[in-house]
């Protein structure tokens, strides 16, 4: 019997753990398939851990890993998928998000061949501003990076063995999943289904969280953004060549009329503002650098009850 790993990264989801359980249970249970309920706690603070042993004691298809410390959902992703040891690896939301009868489609594209089976939603009952940011978003940095990022897609997909294996052999720190997924390409195939609000807890997403999510996706694929500034000091320094000479030429002609207060501020703050851009942007790879050179692990694991343990 082919067996199917579904991966749950949990952060402060005490509420949830018990529901997506059943959840999955309901809707997989009678498949002839080996189901496997893998949490992820990534350093949760409320009892979400307690939840998942209790979960595990009763039930032989729940593993658990639990992390020191919140490491992030990118670095719960990847737990889950290196103690994951199902021919198939399904990842989900713990906030009942991503619906179990979609994972029944996922299943059924990955019968037919594909190893990367996405599920899509639409953003109804999303606030008109998130969405709004979001189609900007991903209109723009379409052009930005090399592989194809689409709105509405996220971790909620499921992969074959050979693409999991694909995408864990990729060895750098900074991850961006959504990014990752679409690089390493195989044949892939996109469910579609209805957006549906979280049922308890809060996101754990803030607006400056998404903003820097957003940063990490434009800078983690290639060095457009740093063309960007080149160009831009470039253009912003034939301007200012053109403007002194022009300047130079009527001093010449004329003598020095009124003190240049105004000019010399604005091209001073503008200058500024690009040298400060542009500073900023090269930060942000040195800065990936230094990460990248640390060699840190992903996660530390406090507690499993799975057999793999590596990072
Ligand atoms: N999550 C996590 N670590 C974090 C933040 C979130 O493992 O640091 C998990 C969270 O428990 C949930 C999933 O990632 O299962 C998605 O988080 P959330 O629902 O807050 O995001 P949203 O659905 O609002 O995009
Ligand atoms: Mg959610």
């Amino acid at each position: 019997m082919k067996k199917i790993s579904i991966v749950i990264p949990s952060f402060n989801e005490e509420d949830n753990i018990v529901s997506v359980y059943e959840s999955l249970q309901n809707h997989l249970g009678h498949l002839p398939y080996e189901i496997e309920a893998l949490y992820i706690d990534d350093g949760s603070s409320d009892r979400t851990l307690t939840k998942m042993r209790e979960l595990a004691g009763m039930h032989e298809n729940v593993s658990y890993v639990s992390f020191t410390r919140n490491f992030g959902k990118e670095a719960a992703l990847i737990a889950g998928l290196h103690h994951a040891d199902g021919d198939a690896v399904v990842i989900i939301d713990a906030d009942l998000q991503h619906p179990s009868e979609v994972i029944l489609e996922l299943i059924e594209g990955y019968e037919e061949g594909y190893d990367q089976v996405i599920a899509k939603r639409n953003r109804e009952g999303d606030s008109k501003f998130r969405s709004g940011m979001a189609t900007m978003y991903y209109k723009f940095i379409n052009r930005m990076v090399d592989v194809k990022l689409e709105d509405g897609v996220g971790d909620f997909r499921l992969l074959s063995r050979r693409a999991l294996d694909a995408l864990l052999s990729l060895s750098e720190a900074n991850r961006f999943s959504k990014g990752l997924f679409s690089w390493i390409g195989f044949p892939a195939k996109t469910v579609y289904y209805e957006n549906v609000q979280r049922q308890e807890g809060e996101t754990k997403w803030s607006f400056s969280s998404l903003l820097n999510y957003g940063v990490d996706g434009m800078i983690s694929f290639n060095n457009r953004p740093l063309r960007v500034c080149l160009y831009t000091g470039l253009v912003v320094m034939l301007l200012a060549l053109v403007y002194i000479g022009i300047t130079f030429v009527q001093i010449v002609r004329m003598g020095i009329e009124v003190p240049g207060y105004f000019t010399t501020i604005s091209a001073i703050l503008f200058l500024g503002g690009v040298q400060l851009l542009s500073l900023g942007v090269l930060g942000e790879y040195i800065g990936r650098i230094y990460y990248e050179t640390k060699r840190r692990p992903h996660y530390l694991v406090q507690e499993s009850n799975t057999k793999r343990r590596d990072a």
